[in-house]
């Protein structure tokens, strides 16, 4: 940290940040969608928790809805990837014409450990927020096995919960607020069935890796995310936990604060990081904004290469498109539209949509 001399003096930005991979993989299938039905094509809730995402996708026709009884029959329909309460998913089955879950797979798998359970007698103990898009979908998997907590007292509180008893958790939470939960979960059940691996997600836990050695660095902290998205939230915070005195969210460079002149309102090394929803042109605006007079430089803490390919179906329509389409043109049959898709960046993909 630096004396502050009225100016941003250097900007740390952490690695990594901003889309992981069930976000790159959720934003391209939409793309996807977009490109290969007629308009409107439905999405069932924000495809991902960001502003910015969503009003683009908005702006090319789609339609998001929070009830699928919204959805004209026969319409395309994409399920977000914060995973899908299994009676909503039906529905759309049977509404729409074409359906595209793009639920993170690491979501799927704490609905298959929740049915998993739920079918061998168990009773669950879910940690997640409430009211959270995640959480009412993994809850609704087996209603009437399931309790959500969120705090400590939460535990205190259930009943008593017979013989078996699970722990789970949404994936997006902080390692610290999920700890000390799961650490009286263990107290009161001390018999307690957990997954071999835990169910917090390492996009979540890099990121917040990143943010424990950045904050101690900075004057202040930029956390670029939205209000819903509870991974940008967890970094908000434990940017403060971690010791820095002015950690700010923003949704985009727009709120950042500024002076009478224009210039960004920050002095110092200021720290810049983005929840896994927020796509890597906002952390462009925001450091042409912070203008650093020493420039950049990059916190690296892991390398992330994890990717999730598109679901299944939507790359077989597009496979079988694109052969199609050889055909009619008389050319050979191509490799498969989707073969490159690891190769291109959902940020490149929004951006190409604009
Ligand atoms: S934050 Fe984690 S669980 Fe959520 S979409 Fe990204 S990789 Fe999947």
């Amino acid at each position: 940290m630096s004396e502050s001399s009225g100016t941003v003096e250097r900007v740390i930005l952490a690695e990594p940040r901003g889309f992981c991979a069930g976000v790159e993989m959720a934003i391209k299938a939409l793309t996807w969608m977009v490109r290969s039905f007629e308009g409107p094509v439905f999405c069932y809730h924000e495809i991902v928790h960001n502003r910015v995402v969503v009003d683009r996708f908005e702006a090319l026709g789609v339609v998001f809805v929070d009830d699928i009884d919204d959805v004209p029959e026969g319409r395309p329909i994409m399920l977000s990837a914060h995973g899908t309460a299994p009676a909503v998913v039906d529905a759309a089955r049977r509404r729409g014409s074409f359906v595209v879950d793009a639920v993170c797979p690491l979501v799927t798998k704490v609905h298959h450990e929740v049915r998993s359970r739920a079918e061998k007698g168990y009773t669950i103990v879910y940690i997640g927020h409430d009211g959270h898009e995640e959480a009412v979908g993994t809850m609704a998997v087996a209603p009437e096995a399931i309790h959500r907590v969120e705090h400590v007292a939460d535990v205190e509180a259930l009943p008593d919960l017979g013989e078996h008893v699970a722990l789970l958790a949404q994936t997006t939470l902080s390692h610290r607020d999920w700890a000390a939960v799961a650490e009286a979960a263990h107290a009161r059940f001390p018999e307690i069935w957990t997954p071999g691996r835990s169910d917090l997600c390492f996009a979540t836990t890099n990121r917040q890796a990143a943010m424990v050695e950045l904050a101690p660095r900075c004057d202040a902290i930029v956390v670029i995310g939205s209000a819903n998205s509870s991974n940008t939230l967890a970094l908000e915070r434990l940017a403060r936990e971690s010791g820095c005195a002015t950690v700010l969210r923003v949704n985009s460079v727009d709120d950042l604060p500024r002076r009478a002149d224009g210039s960004a309102d920050l002095m110092g090394t200021i720290g810049v990081t983005a929840g896994a929803s927020a796509p890597e042109e906002l952390v462009a605006e925001v450091i042409a904004a912070l203008n650093p007079t020493n420039g950049t430089e990059t916190l690296r803490v892991v390398d992330e290469d994890e990717y999730f390919p598109p679901p299944r179906n939507l790359r077989d329509l597009i496979a079988a498109v694109d052969r199609f389409a050889s055909f009619g043109l008389g050319g050979p049959p191509t490799r498969g539209a989707t073969t490159g898709d690891r190769d291109v960046p959902a940020s490149d993909a929004l951006a190409a949509l604009r």
